[in-house]
């Protein structure tokens, strides 16, 4: 098993590396009964309807992973100034607004004129918002534009996970995380509801962490479980609060604000240096994600494939869970069913046989769902 803060989800604590060894997937000491619907409130929780049938699309990502973690830096292009923002790993849409801000504060004090953000996934389009916000006018170029960005391909969950190695960081990028980790846990607040597809879901995670942790303020509410609280099979059970993104929805209006504020986006693809040198704007957003390994020679910054299979929406599915089986997020347009996390695979296509894996993982789960109220 590899170390907790480098995997993809969990509190502190997460296990769900197992997915593709095919064993084991179903959390420990299930005892299969027959699935029961009933209400959050009796601790019964109505079951996922998993089976393949129901799958209505299969997508795979590539987190932009750095065991040293995001990169965000102020430095000298020829007689410009670049700002990089990239390399979030499983975190980027958690961090958005934070490391974009901490971008934004290093370039934007002293700047006059207009600003370039490079990538529109959701790096670029809040980095272009902070932006505007602080009265610069913006244009956006970028190779692909939503919904063909890594960013519409995640989860959504915030949780500031999967994106580092702890004996790979500086006490200087663990003081830029948590003061990323803090802007966005505010800014999306006070963006929750329908009009950006973000919720308060209560989450269920196999987890034993316990104590003081620092990033215990964005786990409110946290529970360790008793068997007869929770249906599913498993000892170790804990419930936190936290917000689901619906990426689709969200990064659609965010590149509607950066439009409505006079943003300007332009369709380009960027190969070396010189050329993002080349921009008539003398302040340059670098926020390409993965883009960066080619284009700034970033050598560190790896691939880590993430694969889902979503199944047909089911509004009653008002919880999500992770642990053994994967995770499950439940969102307006599907049911997700995650998750891997596979390491220098630079393929961003949906493995039939993996698909199938984490379907039956999740069927299993259902079918072992237990009611104990
Ligand atoms: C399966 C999966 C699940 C995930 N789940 C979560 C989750 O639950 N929570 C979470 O916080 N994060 C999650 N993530 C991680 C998150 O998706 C990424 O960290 C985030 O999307 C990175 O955003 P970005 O803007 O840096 O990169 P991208 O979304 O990849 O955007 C990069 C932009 O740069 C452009 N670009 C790249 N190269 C060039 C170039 N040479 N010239 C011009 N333009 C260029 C691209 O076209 C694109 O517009 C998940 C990822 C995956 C794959």
């Amino acid at each position: 098993m590899e170390p907790a803060f480098d995997l993809p989800l969990g509190r502190r604590q997460f296990v769900g590396a197992g997915l593709l060894a095919g064993a084991g997937l179903v959390l420990p000491g299930c005892t299969t009964t027959s699935a029961r619907t009933t209400s959050v409130q009796t601790g019964c929780l109505p079951p996922v309807n998993v089976s393949p049938e129901r799958v209505i699309r299969t997508v795979a990502g590539l987190r932009p992973y750095r065991a040293s973690g995001f990169v965000v830096r102020a430095e000298p292009l020829g007689d410009k100034k670049i700002v990089h923002n990239y390399g979030h790993g499983g975190a980027g849409i958690t961090l958005s607004w934070g490391s974009s801000r901490l971008a934004a504060e290093l370039g934007l004090p002293g700047h006059q004129g207009p600003v370039a953000v490079i990538g529109a996934g959701v790096m670029g389009l809040t980095t272009a918002r902070l932006v505007q916000e602080a009265g610069f006018p913006v244009t956006i170029y970028t190779k692909a534009l939503p919904p063909d960005t890594t960013s519409n391909i995640a989860g959504g969950q915030i949780s500031p996970f999967g994106h580092y190695r702890d004996d790979k960081v500086t006490p200087e990028w663990r003081a830029q995380f948590m003061a990323a980790m803090d802007y966005s846990w505010r800014r999306f607040q006070i963006m929750v509801g329908d009009d950006y597809g973000i919720r308060w879901l209560p989450t269920y995670e196999e987890s034993d962490t316990e104590g003081p942790h620092p990033l215990d303020p964005y786990f409110p509410d946290v529970a360790k479980l008793g068997q007869s609280e929770h249906p599913f099979p498993a000892t170790n059970i804990q419930r936190f609060n936290t917000m689901y993104v619906e990426t689709g929805r969200f990064l659609r209006e965010l590149t509607r604000d950066v439009q409505i504020a006079g943003g300007r986006i332009q369709v380009r693809t960027f190969a070396t240096p010189a050329e993002v040198q080349s921009l008539p704007e003398r302040l340059i957003f670098n926020c390409t994600g993965l883009g960066s390994h080619a284009l700034f020679g970033d050598r560190e910054l790896r691939p880590v494939r993430g694969q889902l299979a979503i199944l047909l929406p089911q509004p009653e599915i008002r919880y999500a869970y992770a642990g053994e089986a994967g995770y499950m997020f439940p969102r307006a347009d599907g049911i997700l069913l995650g998750g891997t996390f596979e390491r220098d695979e630079w393929d961003a296509t949906p493995q039939p046989e993996d698909i199938a894996r984490i379907v039956a993982s999740h069927q299993r789960l259902a079918r072992a769902f237990r009611c104990t109220a």
